[in-house]
């Protein structure tokens, strides 16, 4: 009878075969060698560390369907890689790794996991964690490159969280931000900054064992430590990280296991004067079913939020990742993008790059007619709307004065036309609030913005001239 193991693959080769083209087949997975099956997880032997990495990158949703498929929805894989060469760092040729990650972004080789500490010594894979005749614990820090500080644009919204994160890196564990807490809404640059810390910390201080984990993957281990009898081990391993990061801690709640486990390995590496990096999506106080002790705990040291950035700000986030990737882009297209996508870096950093790939893709030439196209069809659904800050700008072009005028205090007859447009047509475009409005267009209130609407209307009714002005402007808004 077939090995357990050489079966499963083999069924599963037959659905991945029927999933890609032959030539990627007989590239990717014919190398392929099944190695055992052991706790559902099945261990295959990829040829190097490339062969992996391209693996992770174009076929892991495949393989992980594939491999739930036949092994249920418990079911892993893990590679065992052939390195290429072996090196002082890593005598041994064979090291094991989970396929979640995606290895791309990882700095060196990817992921460490606690959990196999506690495995048989004589297996016939070494432990990959402890180097032979090197007592030091080698913790791969998973931390992604190009989430630097000097990637990180300064901005009013994030001055104080990043100066914070500095002097953390400068004096790990000897700051009063210890913890550190850095919360805000998604896609504010929660993760890039705490990894930011964690690779100053690295360029400062290369002996500390810094570690970056999501903190899914921590409840993660954890159970499967619970699973495997050997929740001692996951203790010590965290105790033993100088800086640990743990991303989005919202995600511990209701967790009352791994809270507890978690509380201990806090209290521990706290009393040690090691430094504790948090991040969440709301501030402490608001953080739902977490234990009152461990709440306590986070607001020890320092929280530090993360706001939307200003104009400006989103701006020179834009240009800098253009400079980054050597890419140049009419400057009204930047514009275009920073004035539209306001809430979230993520989602502005993502309608640049389909402007890119559509660009790249049609040979097309990026201008601003493209942009508008690509942001109806991509970022529509992701509640995009029309916002004060462009409004304005709209409006001044038309007219040819300056966005400052219609903010500053000058009763100008041309000028205050423009703010009442302005005011006018961010009640008509925007959700915004009269008051909010008033704010944004002048400092002014809401009854000014209410009479700005009414004065429109009304020139609307009995001013051709006026009428058709309006209606170009309005052109020019809807895209
Ligand atoms: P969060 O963790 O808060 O959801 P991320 O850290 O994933 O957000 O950030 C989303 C994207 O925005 C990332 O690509 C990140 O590099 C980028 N980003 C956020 N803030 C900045 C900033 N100040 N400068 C440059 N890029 C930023
Ligand atoms: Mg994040």
């Amino acid at each position: 009878m077939k090995k357990k193991h050489i079966e499963i693959w083999e069924k599963c080769l037959e659905v991945i075969k029927d999933n890609i083209p032959h030539q990627s087949f007989k590239t990717w997975f014919e190398p392929i060698v099944p190695v055992r099956l052991e706790n559902n997880i099945l261990t295959i032997q990829v040829p190097s560390q490339f062969f992996y990495e391209w693996l992770e990158e174009h076929y892991i949703n495949l393989l992980k369907k594939t491999i739930k498929k036949e092994l249920g929805p418990a079911g892993r894989l893990e590679y065992s890689i052939i390195m290429e060469k072996p090196t002082f760092d890593n005598p041994n040729p064979v090291t094991i790794n989970y396929p979640t990650n995606n290895s791309k972004n990882i700095v060196n080789k990817p992921v460490t996991m606690p959990l196999d500490l506690n495995k048989d010594k004589t297996r016939e894979i070494p432990n990959p964690f402890i180097i032979p005749g090197l007592k030091k614990l080698k913790v791969e820090s998973r931390l992604v490159e190009t989430y630097s500080f000097d990637n990180f644009v300064e901005g009013d919204c994030n001055r104080l969280a990043r100066s914070a994160g500095w002097a953390v890196a400068e004096n790990p564990g000897k700051t009063a931000f210890n913890p550190m807490l850095i919360y805000s809404n998604v896609g504010l640059g929660k993760t890039h900054l705490a990894h930011a810390i964690g690779l100053q910390v690295k360029a400062n201080f290369p002996d500390k064992i810094v570690l970056y984990v999501q903190t899914e993957q921590f409840i993660n281990q954890y159970i499967e430590s619970v699973r495997n009898n050997n929740q001692n081990d996951f203790i010590h391993f965290y105790q033993m990280i100088d800086v640990l990061i743990l991303d989005d801690i919202q995600f511990l709640a209701g967790k009352e296991k791994t809270q507890d486990v978690f509380f201990h390995i806090f209290n521990h590496l706290h009393q040690s004067h090691k430094q504790i990096i948090l991040t969440s999506d709301k501030p402490p106080v608001e953080l739902k079913g977490m234990e009152p002790r461990l709440l306590s705990r986070f607001k020890w040291g320092l929280a530090a939020d993360l706001q939307t950035p200003d104009l400006e700000t989103r701006i020179a986030i834009l240009q800098k990742k253009l400079y980054t990737d050597g890419i140049v882009m009419p400057a009204e297209v930047v514009e275009y993008l920073a004035y539209n996508i306001t809430t979230n870096i993520r989602e502005m950093e993502g309608a640049l790059i389909s402007i890119l790939a559509q660009a790249s893709l049609n040979k097309k030439v990026i201008t601003l007619e493209l942009a508008k196209q690509m942001i109806d069809k991509f970022v529509k659904s992701t509640a995009r709307e029309i916002s004060i800050d462009y409004i304005q700008k709209v409006v001044c072009d038309y007219f040819d004065i300056s966005v400052e005028m219609i903010n500053s205090k000058t009763r100008k007859r041309e000028i205050v036309q423009a703010r009442q447009l302005a005011m006018y047509f961010s009640k008509k475009h925007t959700k915004n609030s009269l008051a909010s409005i008033g704010m944004a267009c002048g400092n002014k209130d809401h009854a000014t913005v209410l009479h700005a609407c009414r004065t429109v209307n009304n020139l609307l009714e009995t001013d051709r001239q006026f009428k058709s002005h309006v209606e170009e402007i309005d052109k020019k808004l809807k895209f």
